[in-house]
């Protein structure tokens, strides 16, 4: 087997490991959340998850595309951009 037929989706630095149950990334959330200094608030988050909901380049429901990241953890981050070639979009 080829190393592209183990690649289930479109995202060319993707595999298998990229699938992870939801629940391993509500602990990475919990982590963030001990430093709320750090997060984004509340309303941002959202907004900023709600702009990845509606993205063409949200892999997985979880991933995105340019970056790689987990999208809740990205967006969870006060510093944190969307690496959207051409602009973000995040307001
Ligand atoms: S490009 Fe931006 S809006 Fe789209 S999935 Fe990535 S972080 Fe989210």
């Amino acid at each position: 087997m080829s190393a592209l037929a183990s690649r289930p989706e479109g995202c060319k630095g993707c595999r298998d490991s990229v699938h992870v149950p939801e629940a391993q990334i509500d602990r990475m959330i919990e982590k963030l959340e001990r430093h709320p200094e750090s997060c984004a608030p509340t309303d941002q988050y959202e907004a900023r998850l709600a702009s990845c909901a509606a993205c063409a380049d949200l892999q997985y429901g979880s991933t995105c595309a340019h970056c790689g990241c987990f999208v809740r953890v990205r967006a969870k981050l006060l510093a944190g951009t969307c690496p959207k070639p051409g602009g973000s979009k995040w307001a």
